[in-house]
């Protein structure tokens, strides 16, 4: 046997393990996470930098992320801003990983205007809290899958697969929804939150959203913001306003007292909750969202 030969032979034989090694994603949300998971399947090995319950808007790296994101193949994020820690933890990890948000892939972005907040600023923002549209899901996932692909082609047709089917349970979930929206007359589709992040939703469903903070949940409600929507709820005769996961819900209740409003329950605003909650998968919250707001606007 020359030594050539037990070269090629020995390449042989180790080739197919080294592409087994599952492809390293690195993501920086929780629906994200879920994804990368359903359509990569043991092809990839997935590390949430975000764990379920983080607030994606006060995140900020730990210093081992800088060794996670250094060792990553593809890097998935959001964009629209919420990722401002990302260009430098980047930087510092030397990473050679892609990098896809979602952003990229959503095509009907929807702005978010302070209606409420009593001062003359005209600017649009847009609604960084893509997870709330399915069309949204639905794209991001096949983003996800091209960039799977794009890495590791030999398993193309595994992840090809995977997103097929999670796309068939998003379009059950919207054929629930249209099943549940449908008992709400389009006159009670008045949502008052503190965490102005349901713009897709609201988008999908024909609800006006009235919020008291706007996208940031760390911004202060102005006193006149307060007094607004106050009146409006009075004015419009609103039942319920809903406080979300990340913040105190009796806060809520308090400022908002003298409406008359009872608080509707807990909406998950910035991704899926605990494993402990009854929004631990992305279909969870989803469903827990609507039908919190459904039944308590009926
Ligand atoms: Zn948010």
């Amino acid at each position: 046997m020359t030594l050539l030969f037990r070269a090629v032979l020995f390449l042989g034989l180790v080739a197919p393990v080294l592409a087994a090694a599952p492809l390293r994603v690195v993501t920086l949300h929780s629906v994200l996470t879920e994804i990368a998971t359903e359509v990569g399947g043991p092809e990839v090995a997935v590390t949430a930098l975000l764990k379920a319950g983080a607030d994606p808007h006060t995140f900020n790296p730990a210093p081992t992320d800088v060794r996670t994101l250094a060792q990553a193949e593809l890097i998935l994020g959001s964009g629209f801003g919420l990722e401002p820690y990302l260009d430098k933890l980047v930087a510092n990890s030397g990473t050679k990983a892609r990098i896809a948000l979602a952003r990229a892939v959503i095509r009907e972005t929807v702005p978010t205007a302070c209606r409420h907040g009593g001062h003359a600023h005209t600017h649009e923002e847009i609604d960084p809290h893509w997870w709330h549209g399915l069309a949204n899901v639905r794209a991001v996932t096949q983003l996800v899958r091209d960039q799977l692909a794009a890495l590791r082609p030999a398993a193309a047709a595994q992840f090809a697969a995977r997103a097929t089917a999670y796309a068939a349970r998003l379009d059950q979930l919207a054929a629930w929804a249209q099943t549940e929206i449908a008992t709400l007359p389009p006159a009670r589709r008045q949502l008052v939150t503190s965490h102005e992040a349901f713009g897709y939703l609201a988008r999908d469903f024909g609800f006006t959203i009235h919020s008291l903070q706007g996208v940031n949940p760390e911004a202060e409600p102005s006193a006149r913001a307060l007094a607004a929507l106050i009146d409006l709820i009075k004015r419009e005769r609103i039942r319920a306003v809903f406080p979300d996961s990340t913040e105190n819900p009796k806060l809520l209740a308090a400022m908002l007292r003298e409406s008359g409003a009872t608080l509707g329950g807990t909406l998950y605003a910035d991704g899926p909750g605990g494993a402990d909650t009854p929004a631990a998968t992305f279909a969870g919250m989803y469903r827990h969202n609507l039908t919190t707001i459904v039944g308590a606007l009926r």
